[in-house]
């Protein structure tokens, strides 16, 4: 039965629930009156749910999709308003146990090289991210309790945490590892990490058993009720995501919404983030080989629904897009209600300190679509409006779970994301920018701070940005 508080997966997912709703979204996508009602709620900018995102998902009416287009980015920019968050993966290590069919570091393939990085490997590689500017990173590792026990994760996390390379930091380590036992999130939660990230890949619990034929990950509830373990251990900030391509995409985003639903009503904090991937190619994984949205893939168009969607259903949560998608995608998401983006990525283990086109081991997770560096990502977003944020502030000010979601929730948080974004854009202008990119941040930044209400704030902000031009670091409000 359906209980978006019970603890046990097939509880809180559930397919019956599921397939109800898609019937139901099936029955109104055409109801006008309906679509409107649900419209004037989701304008309210306090969330809709699975049943009604799902109709609107289902409806094809132009007219219905530019308004939740436009309803997308008004709500971005009125809780985050135009700063982008940036971060930078770093594969740790690629030995796995699994057998995920769509990954090509599941353990059948034997054409990939197995790496795994030292602590000598993992300076080498924050150095390099540290030198580009990154202060905000995701770790990133395969399954594999002989090759990278809990111990090792720890390792690097202090590693990462314990590197100062001139003016550089890692403020923020965000940790995406497979769903583990309640003594180990406490574990991680103990290392400061920041959010705990796992993605479900597919809600669809026959799907998920046939997508991971082999290893622990097989386990579906295992999996699901992850981040209800990861909360008990006192992880307050999870972030959630489904691997779009892999199964049926109405199935998926109920699904979704239903987890960010369940997170909320039992334990009172939905997802920190919500992470859009889609299936990409990679050594020995094709795309095509997955039916999961029209024509064997999710197209453009689609996936911009579906993020908007997601947006005015889970207002108060940041969505993130990875270099997966190539530079026209972005743009048009960033639209859509993305609120962060990673840059300059590497997906191979070992990727930043050793150019990837050096590296002659096909050992990436997936092909990178967007190639930029990361000061044409700046310029990039700049040149679009946006303001390019370093910050890692809330973690580390404590504002997290409840008490960054009660901030959120009332548009309160934007008097934090918006100064912190100027501070921290202008670090990296001294630090790390060419001129050109340097010149155009400086002219916004002078623009962003007269869009500072409160004079209070506005005038600490440019004191704080001043003393960055004379060489202090790491102000946060
Ligand atoms: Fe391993 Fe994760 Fe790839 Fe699955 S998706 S094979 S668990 S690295
Ligand atoms: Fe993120 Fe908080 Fe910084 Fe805003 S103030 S960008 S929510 S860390």
């Amino acid at each position: 039965m359906y209980d978006p508080k019970s603890l046990k997966a097939e509880e809180f997912i559930n397919h019956d629930e599921i397939l109800d709703t898609l019937k139901y979204a099936d029955e109104n996508k055409d109801n006008k009156e309906l679509i409107r009602q649900i419209l004037d709620k989701a304008a309210l900018t306090k969330g809709i749910s699975h049943r009604e995102a799902s109709v609107l998902l289902a409806c094809d009416d132009k007219e219905v999709e530019e308004e939740i287009f436009a309803l997308a980015k008004r709500i971005k920019d009125e809780f985050y308003g135009n700063r982008i968050v940036l971060f930078a993966p770093l594969y740790l290590s690629n030995y796995c146990v699994n057998g995920c069919v769509y990954c090509p570091y599941h353990h059948q393939n034997k054409h990939i090289a197995r790496k795994k990085l030292s602590q000598e490997d993992i300076k080498r590689e924050v150095i390099a991210l540290q030198d580009m500017g990154h202060k905000r990173l995701a770790l990133e590792a395969g399954e594999d309790p002989v090759n990278n026990p809990i111990e090792y994760i720890l390792d690097c996390i202090k590693t990462v945490y314990s590197i100062n390379h001139k003016n550089g930091a890692i403020r923020r380590v965000n940790v995406n590892i497979a769903a583990t036992t309640v003594e180990e999130y406490k574990m991680l939660k103990d290392a400061g990490i920041g959010t705990y990230i796992l993605f479900q890949e597919t809600y669809h619990k026959d799907s998920y058993e046939k997508l991971h034929p082999t290893g622990p990950k097989h386990n579906y509830a295992w999996h699901t009720e992850a981040m209800d373990r990861a909360m008990e251990a006192g992880i307050d900030d999870v972030g959630l995501g489904v691997l779009f391509g892999l199964d049926m995409y109405r199935y998926e985003l109920a699904g979704l919404l239903m987890h960010a639903e369940h997170l909320e009503a039992a334990h009172g904090v939905g997802p920190h983030t919500i992470s859009v991937p889609r299936v990409r190619a990679a050594e020995d994984i094709n795309p095509d080989d997955f039916d999961g949205g029209v024509d064997g893939g999710i197209t453009d168009d689609l996936f911009a629904k579906i993020i908007a969607i997601i947006r005015i259903a889970v207002p108060y949560t940041g969505m993130i897009m990875s270099t997966r998608e190539n530079q026209q995608m972005r743009e048009r998401a960033l639209q859509l209600g993305i609120s962060q983006v990673s840059g300059a990525s590497k997906t191979s283990v070992g990727g930043y300190d050793e150019p990837e086109e050096d590296i002659d081991d096909n050992s990436a997770q997936f092909e990178v679509e967007d190639r930029r560096t990361l000061d044409e990502v700046i310029k990039w977003l700049i040149d679009l409006g946006f303001i390019p944020s370093f910050c890692t502030a809330c973690y580390r000010e404590g504002r997290t779970g409840d008490r960054f979601m009660d901030l959120c929730k009332h548009k309160q948080i934007l008097n934090c994301c918006h100064p912190n974004a100027l501070m921290t854009l202008k670090e990296y202008l001294v630090d790390y920018a060419c001129p050109e990119t340097r010149a155009a941040g400086e002219a916004l930044i002078a623009k962003e701070l007269e869009n500072i209400p409160k004079e209070k704030v506005r005038k600490i902000a440019e004191e704080y940005i001043k003393e960055i031009e004379h060489g202090k670091r790491d102000f946060r409000f």
